[in-house]
């Protein structure tokens, strides 16, 4: 019945504003034909510090990179147990495993969906070496308390800073909350790529001198290897389109909290639990996330009208069969498992137009009013 159809996200649409300037970027990486590291990706590596407002910006392949070099640049492995939230993407937890440490789960926030400060905590052991809080949707984690603890307790903190590009807590960028971040410029990300990508931001010299190394093969210059690095650049053609794109992430940002508002209005009085934006907090909604009773078939009414939703995330961590050797089990994170039932992403991206908004209002009213 209802012809329009409204996506989760739509790159096309954003590659349509941005054509001209896009092209104009790649056809220059390819006529200078300087296709690796280059003066385009320490350009960019500048502007997304600046940005970030840290010192350093080191890019790298992707997301899971990131986290996996700024591990190994603190000399993070085996033996060392490193904190993590239960409810994140698996990428925050593979790249703990990836350096031969123990990645040691904790629930989270039910207000935030954050991982919670007192669980951290609870979960500190002799072993710990670090903690990896996750700005989970677009809203920073509670870091003064997470700082407090790693201070006490003499951890290194790395924020997994994947969905929250540009995100503020108490004025401060996240990417700089930390000793180091790592960001992820995935396609769908706030600020992604056209392919994969991803950074570390860092104050510290020395880290941010580290990780250019082992992205690099271990190289300080060429063919002089003075670590066991390995090949994990961020692409030049990737960091010409990143640097188009930066200049308008700011703006795309503040679309999306318009949009977020938007939704909180419309969805006001709705059996519907929204999003909760903590005080002090700059929120960036790379989701906008619910919570809802019969949450499949509330999505498949909606599909049926042409909206397209996500569940973020459906089967958490200590679930998947890759970790069933971590020793958890059903019942073991009660936040995070009760969330993977209930909550649904809905559309959400820079472009999304107030009648797009109102028709994914329209029909999650009529999808959860009994029928
Ligand atoms: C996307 C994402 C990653 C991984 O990024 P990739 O670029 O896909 O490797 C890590 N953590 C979180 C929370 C993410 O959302």
């Amino acid at each position: 019945m209802n012809a329009t159809k409204i996506p989760f996200v739509d790159l096309r649409a954003q590659y349509a504003a941005l054509q001209p300037e896009l092209e104009c970027a790649v056809r220059g990486v390819m006529e200078r034909a300087d296709f690796i590291l280059g003066e385009e990706v320490e350009r960019f590596e500048e502007e997304f510090a600046r940005y970030c407002e840290v010192k350093y910006a080191v890019g790298v392949g992707s997301g899971i990179d990131a986290l996996v070099l700024a591990l190994r640049a603190y000399g993070i492995g085996p033996g060392d147990e490193v904190i993590t939230a239960a409810n994140t993407f698996i990428a925050t937890v593979l790249a703990i495993s990836a350096v031969g440490a123990r990645p040691v789960l904790v629930d989270a926030d039910p207000r935030t969906y954050n991982l919670d400060p007192h669980a951290v905590a609870a979960a500190l052991t002799s072993r710990t070496r670090a903690l990896l809080p996750v700005h989970l949707y677009g809203q920073p984690a509670e870091m003064d308390a997470i700082l407090e603890l790693a201070q006490r307790h003499n951890l290194v903190v790395i924020e997994d800073a994947a969905q929250a590009h540009g995100a503020r807590y108490h004025g401060r960028r996240t990417g700089g909350l930390g000793h180091a971040a790592g960001f992820s410029f995935y396609p769908g990300k706030n600020l992604g790529a056209y392919g994969d990508g991803g950074a570390v931001t860092t104050n510290d010299a020395a880290i941010a001198e580290k990780i250019r190394y082992l992205r690099n093969y271990g190289q300080r210059v060429k063919y002089q290897h003075v670590v066991r690095g390995t090949n994990s650049r961020l692409d030049t053609l990737q960091a010409a389109i990143l640097r188009v794109k930066l200049r308008r992430l700011e703006e795309w940002n503040a679309a999306r909290r318009r949009h977020a508002e938007a939704y909180a209005q419309r969805l006001a009085g709705l059996p519907i639990q929204l999003p909760q934006t903590q005080p002090g907090v700059e929120h960036v909604f790379h989701l906008f996330v619910v919570q809802i009773e019969r949450r499949d078939q509330v999505q498949q009414r909606l599909a049926e009208r042409g909206i397209a939703t996500g569940i973020h995330y459906p089967v958490p961590v200590h679930l998947q069969e890759a970790y069933r050797d971590l020793g958890y089990a059903k019942g073991s994170f009660p936040v995070t498992e009760a969330a993977a039932e209930r909550l649904l992403s809905l559309p959400m991206y820079a472009e999304l137009t107030s009648e797009q908004i109102a028709a994914v209002a329209e029909a999650l009213a009529e999808a959860v009013s009994p029928a």
